[in-house]
């Protein structure tokens, strides 16, 4: 995460032993498999500990499982090679983009090779005329957006964090444009994939539709590397708007704030970006990222796109609809500049709201719920923090029925923790009754695995016969999604 402060690492030596599993390799079998590695790659296999920690656990509160070793590989052909060893020896892999992700789907759980896929970061193809490109796996959004920038595109999805496309791919991304542009579910045209055996396929490709077969491509789209390696990915690309506005307004309560965003969404005012901040949040931006001009109220930021006619029309449909709901602070953000700070501090929320309680553990929810139910939601889900006395900070993508609360809570109370726990599972209770999901964008990965089966009960096991076929000995990130 190049462009975001990272999340206190453990020191050497805070980090958690791996599960012994009867199913995987034995240790001297291991260091068989990395001795033949390091014959392949040399200095591009790494076992010193701190390298290990690093891979061993993403932006999130769950702690460290260093694997046995990290490969950084160049190309899908030694993806395959790896593969092909680590499926002989029994051994997990677990594939490592930007390691931006949030509910554990990077701890090693059961040791084993960490894929570092970063340096596989080349943009392979760009066809402008017909708006899409092909790239490797390690690209971020941010360098792919840096190449396309004066060729008049651009891929809009946008995590916050400047994640690697096949990350995204994996988690199913979206954030804060996807109310316009859909998530990665949308825009993943097709893939390369190296199985757990090692074969290499393709899935997909550049035309936009086509019913061949099974959908291979959103099958590995959102499977958090449990299927397999995604070495490229061909991706839909968007014209770059002549007009870009951005305007922020602020309510008294947050149900007014709810409403607007319930009617600007019935209205289909086509906005790029409508994002959610509660009062607490909002003080947390405030004071990491110096923001001026603004209250400690509950807040929506805006995006429009478009030209200039459609842009001015959408803005005043929406100034109407916020008045109605008793909003009278209007900023609008017309510069470069000022729309740039703006985001910024949106996308350093997260880091604002840990900095509320410096030291605290953190519970990210990521409930997603139809749109006409997410005042319920809201309400419901600030009405029992509060009641548990935590400190939790609210932002969301409301613009698709998304929102994270963040639960802080000090890992060393038992008290504080078991209410963090009951708060996030009431909240997910109350997304399912809302026919909603628990998670709208962050996955699965080791945090959330039982409220996978709330959700999708028997659908779970239909899940679980896929995976076994596609990997036998299980070694593909393993304990990920469900055990
Ligand atoms: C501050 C902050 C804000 C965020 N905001 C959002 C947001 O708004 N929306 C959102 O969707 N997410 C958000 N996230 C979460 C995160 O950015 C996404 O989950 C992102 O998609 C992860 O990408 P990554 O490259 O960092 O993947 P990693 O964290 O490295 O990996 C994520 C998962 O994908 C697997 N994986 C990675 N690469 C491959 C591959 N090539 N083949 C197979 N499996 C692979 C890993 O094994 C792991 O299971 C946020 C995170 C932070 C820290």
């Amino acid at each position: 995460m190049s462009s975001q402060p990272s999340a206190p690492k453990p020191l050497s030596g805070q980090s958690q032993q791996p599960l012994k599993h009867a199913l995987y390799a034995n240790e001297e079998q291991r260091q068989q498999l990395i001795a033949e590695l390091t014959e392949l790659f040399g200095e591009r296999v790494h076992t010193a500990l701190p390298v290990r920690e690093q891979h061993g656990q993403g932006e999130d509160s769950y702690g460290c499982y260093p694997p046995d070793a990290v490969v950084y590989l160049h190309s899908t052909e030694e993806v395959a090679e790896l593969m092909q060893r680590c499926h002989h020896y029994r051994v997990p892999v677990i594939p490592f983009g930007a390691g931006s992700s949030v509910e554990g789907q990077l701890l090693a759980l059961h040791g084993g090779i960490c894929i570092d896929l970063s340096e596989m970061d080349q943009v392979l193809q760009v066809n402008a005329e017909d708006m899409d490109c092909r790239v490797q796996t390690g690209v971020t959004r941010e360098a792919l957006n840096q190449e396309l920038r004066y060729q008049g595109i651009f891929f809009p999805i946008d995590p916050g964090a400047n994640a690697s496309i096949g990350g995204m791919v994996s988690t199913r991304a979206s954030g804060t444009n996807a109310v316009r542009y859909g998530t990665m579910r949308d825009n993943v045209m097709g893939l390369t994939v190296v199985t757990p055996d090692g074969r290499i396929i393709k899935t997909g490709g550049r035309s936009r539709k086509s019913s061949a077969g099974y959908d291979l491509t959103r099958l590995y789209t959102g499977s958090e590397g449990t299927l397999g390696v995604i070495t490229e990915v061909q991706l839909k690309l968007h014209p770059i708007p002549t007009v870009i506005k951005a305007a922020t307004c602020q309510f008294e309560d947050l149900a007014s704030a709810v409403d607007t965003v319930i009617s600007v969404m019935q209205c289909a005012i086509p906005v790029a970006r409508i994002e959610l901040l509660n009062h607490l949040q909002m003080q947390a931006c405030i004071n990491y990222s110096d923001l001026t001009g603004f209250d400690a109220k509950p807040t929506l930021f805006f995006e429009f796109h478009g030209t200039e006619a459609s842009v001015a029309e959408q803005i005043d449909l929406l100034q109407e609809i916020a008045e109605s709901f008793g909003s009278s602070q209007f900023n609008w953000a017309e510069s470069t500049e000022d729309r740039n700070a703006l985001w910024k501090a949106r996308h350093q929320a997260y880091f604002a709201a840990l900095s509320l309680l410096p030291g605290a553990s953190a519970l990210t929810t990521d409930l997603c719920v139809p749109i006409s139910a997410l005042a319920e939601a809201i309400l419901f889900a600030e009405k029992e923090a509060l009641m548990t006395g935590l400190t939790c900070p609210i932002v969301g993508h409301v613009g698709d029925g998304n929102f994270h609360m963040l639960i802080l809570f000090d890992e060393q109370n038992q008290e504080q923790k078991t209410k963090a726990k009951q708060l996030s599972q009431s909240l997910v209770k109350k997304a399912l009754e809302l026919e909603g999901t628990c998670t709208g964008e962050h996955g699965i990965g080791f945090g959330k695995k039982e409220y996978l089966l709330q959700e999708h009960g028997e659908g779970v096991e239909v899940m679980k016969g896929l995976k076994a076929m596609m990997d036998p000995h299980c070694i593909m990130n393993p304990g990920k999604v469900f055990d």
